[in-house]
């Protein structure tokens, strides 16, 4: 096994061990491993551990990244995203974490009917990074849902902050959740992922603390 490979072992032992110490199972709290900025062999890495659930935030980048991992990887698009990048990335997505507006919603219906969806739910009030206020997410997961589209959860970034205000903010969309009968919760990233699992994240998205520092950006942004 290659250096990066024990590396990514090392620290996902370490990952499901802060998620067993929040209280969740680490067999039923799926890691969505987040590529973005990370070299392909960093990525085989986290296949060769078994991490299929594969994320990443710039769809040309998902894009090249499939086509170099092929088949055996799930890949959810966890950024910001832009209508005119759907069609280029629909072939490749397992699950669309960041649905956050109707149109988004009608192209995604378009390019991959009958797709998975997460409707992301800004509950930090930081609006660079997207999300529906709480308030419109029952009619926009309604939306939809008309559009044909399924719906399995909520999706949500946390603040930054103090402990008691990350908790509040997931307990929103844990609520949110529950009141809209949606089983999953994508929740979490390498430095909130305890608060998340604490109010019941059935998904974290973790780069940082599988991947250490990224090392090359695929677009504007984080
Ligand atoms: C980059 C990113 C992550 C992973 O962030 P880390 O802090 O590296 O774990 C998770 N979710 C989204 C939406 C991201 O953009």
């Amino acid at each position: 096994m290659s250096a990066a490979a024990e590396d990514v072992g090392r620290r996902l032992v370490a990952v499901r061990e802060r998620i067993a110490a929040a209280g969740g199972d680490p067999a039923r709290v799926r890691v969505v491993a987040v590529t973005k900025g990370q070299p392909p062999e960093v990525v085989a890495a986290a296949v060769e551990h078994g991490l299929v659930d594969l994320g990443e935030s710039y769809a040309q980048e998902l894009v090249h990244k499939a086509a170099a991992l092929g088949e055996g990887v799930r890949w959810h698009f966890v950024g910001r995203l832009q209508r005119n990048k759907v069609k280029v990335a629909a072939p490749h997505v397992h699950l669309w974490q960041s649905i956050d507006r109707q149109p988004l919603a009608a192209e995604v219906a378009r390019r991959a009917p009958g797709a998975r969806v997460l409707v992301q739910v800004n509950v930090a009030g930081a609006a660079q990074q997207g999300g529906c206020p709480p308030d419109d997410v029952p009619t926009l997961v309604a939306a939809a849902q008309e559009l044909g589209l399924v719906v399995d959860g909520l999706m949500a970034i946390g603040p930054q902050g103090p402990d008691g205000e990350v908790r509040a903010a997931f307990r929103v969309v844990r609520d949110l959740a529950d009141r809209l009968g949606l089983p999953e919760r994508s929740m979490g990233m390498s430095g909130d992922l305890e608060q998340a699992v604490a109010e019941g994240a059935t998904m974290v998205r973790v780069g940082t603390a599988l991947f250490g520092p990224r090392r090359q950006t695929g677009g504007v942004g984080k």
